[in-house]
């Protein structure tokens, strides 16, 4: 019997496992391929922005944030996350009174956020369009390697007693009186469950738990593009739109990234996924309208091997696992669930271990969608 049994080795299982750990818990992580395969890796880096995000996340991103710059000192590694600022560039008038009401919002959270003037965007983005009249500007949003970070957690966790098996799928959970019990490997292996049981496994999670739940979400496979290195940087923050699909931030041997969302072309079968020519061609042109020496940028990889699980209202659903009252689910990040997952992984490791919800991530309940 194992006190706490987490499936899906991402940043979520990964981070839940160690804050787990560090508290002397007894951990064991099972995850189907390797650690940091599916939304958790990738190429570049992932925004941790607060900025223009759903007022339920913004106490977590506010946490995080907090969290963010001294992360890698508890972990034991090198810094993996930088302090660029986010701006969300505003093209359309009509996009100035939704961006006032973002803007009066997101300090009301706590979030520090300035509606930028035309003249204000140009002083710190000076390559920016005319088209551009105004920008919602983030000071405390950034970066971080995600690799670099869903890494450091799992090792963190192992040096602090966890136990980590990869290439061990699950197959199925077995409840008993109320309970999530056990769980089932694909090896046949039946692992008892002592105290609770998280799944943590993205867009594996709908079809592990279809038998009790029937959840508005799905996957998508994001797909992302590094340019070739550039002579020259247009950009200094990391950036997003109001009203394009658009997300460019700087990455190492002066590339960019570009992304935002667009989709690319997922095979079930193999589980893999390719780039879409008219998605990269439509994110380039997107990135080109708003930033013009871009077009001399070319496209040295374009990635889309990264599945991630979406909501039909665009957050997060996090839960008991209806049946059981020691098994709690996580999925639907729908594309933004890096920037929050310091904070959240500490909260479930404490609703794992204490048996209470804590109370900002009520609003992220399944109940949300009852009729
Ligand atoms: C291209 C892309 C760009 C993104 N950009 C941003 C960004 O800029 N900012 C932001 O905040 N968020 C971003 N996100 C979202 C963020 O990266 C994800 O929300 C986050 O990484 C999800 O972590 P996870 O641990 O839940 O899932 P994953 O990292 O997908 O981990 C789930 C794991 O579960 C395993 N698994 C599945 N089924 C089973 C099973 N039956 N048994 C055992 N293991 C199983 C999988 O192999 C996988 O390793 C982006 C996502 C993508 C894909």
């Amino acid at each position: 019997m194992t006190e706490f049994v987490i499936i899906g080795g991402g940043v979520y299982g990964a981070g839940v496992a160690w804050w787990l750990a560090e508290q002397g818990a007894e951990v064991r992580l099972l995850e189907a391929k390797q650690i940091g395969n599916g939304a958790s890796a990738g190429p570049g880096r992932r925004g941790t922005r607060a900025n223009g995000r759903d007022w339920r996340e913004l106490p977590l991103v506010k946490r995080a944030h907090e969290m963010w710059p001294s992360l890698h000192e508890r972990l034991g590694v090198e810094q993996f996350f930088e302090r660029l600022g986010h701006m969300l560039l505003i093209e359309r008038p009509r996009d100035l009174q939704m961006a006032e009401a973002m803007c009066l919002l997101q300090n009301q959270h706590g979030t520090e956020t300035h509606l930028l003037s035309q003249g204000e965007v140009r002083e710190r983005e000076p390559e920016v369009c005319d088209d551009v009249i105004a920008a919602l500007f983030c000071p405390l949003d950034g970066v971080s390697d995600h690799t670099a970070v869903t890494d450091a957690f799992a090792a963190a966790a192992r040096r602090a007693g966890a136990v980590i098996s990869e290439n061990t799928p699950v197959e199925s959970i077995e409840t008993e009186g109320g309970r999530a019990s056990a769980v089932i490997t694909a090896g046949g292996e039946r692992i008892e469950v002592g105290k609770s049981l998280f799944v943590l496994s993205n867009a594996g999670v709908q079809g592990l738990l279809a038998e009790r739940i029937a959840l508005p979400i799905w996957s998508r496979a994001f797909q992302v593009m590094l340019t070739e290195p550039l002579e020259h940087m247009p950009i200094r923050h990391l950036i997003g739109h109001m009203s394009r699909t658009l997300a460019i931030k700087e990455e190492a041997g002066n590339r960019v990234m570009i992304s935002g969302g667009y989709p690319g072309k997922w095979d079930p079968v193999t589980e893999t996924g390719t780039a879409i020519e008219s998605s990269i061609d439509a994110n380039l042109a997107d990135a080109v309208a708003v930033y013009a020496s871009l077009k001399e940028a070319r496209v040295e990889a374009a990635d889309a091997d990264h599945l991630e699980s979406v909501a039909v209202d665009d957050i997060p659903v996090i839960d008991i696992v209806p049946g059981t009252d020691n098994a709690i689910y996580a999925a639907a990040w729908s594309g933004h669930g890096w920037a929050i997952a310091p904070s959240i992984t500490q909260m479930l490791a404490d609703w794992g271990r204490d048996g209470k919800r804590p109370e900002l991530l009520a609003p992220f309940s399944a109940r949300r969608f009852s009729a």
